[in-house]
């Protein structure tokens, strides 16, 4: 199959480069000659999530879940670079706006009409600190990646 995007703008899927990844195997790989790592300091922006998958141990339920403020955020990137990080990195659940009422009005009166807007400031916030952003937002269209990276 040729890829190409769907009618919802999803990024295109190459079948064929899928399945010849699903054929690589332990003896198909090299052992790494050194392995490096990048010192990252965990930002949970928020435990919220649209999902509930039932191995999760992350998220919060709606009333429970927590949200960093932009205070928050500079406070533990600040305390991450002071300790030798040297890289931010951000999670939170899937689109937890979407589902939970108190993230989003709250992400309103601070002016973010999204989490991803959110999240672009926060990623601000990092470089203002001296971290690399490292953003691990879940799923994302191209709209809501567009928003963070552009
Ligand atoms: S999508 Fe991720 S954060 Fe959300 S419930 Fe599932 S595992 Fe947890």
């Amino acid at each position: 199959m040729t890829p190409s995007s769907d009618a919802g703008g999803r990024p295109p899927v190459d079948e064929e480069a899928i399945e010849r990844l699903c054929t690589v195997g332990p003896e198909d790989v090299q052992a790494a000659t050194e392995l490096t790592f990048a010192r990252n300091v965990f930002v949970p922006l928020t435990t919220a999530c649209r999902y509930t998958c039932t191995y999760c141990t992350y998220y919060d339920p709606p009333g429970e879940a927590t949200l960093l403020s932009p205070e928050e955020v500079r406070d533990i990137c600040r305390r991450g670079a002071r300790t030798g990080c040297t890289e931010a990195l951000f999670t939170f659940g899937d689109d937890p706006d979407d589902r939970y009422t108190a993230v989003h009005d709250q992400l309103d009166a601070w002016g973010y009409d999204s989490i991803h807007a959110y999240l672009r400031r926060a990623c601000e916030i990092a470089i203002e600190e001296g971290l690399l952003p490292h953003a691990n937002p879940g799923d994302q269209t191209r709209e809501q990646m567009a928003t963070v990276a552009t």
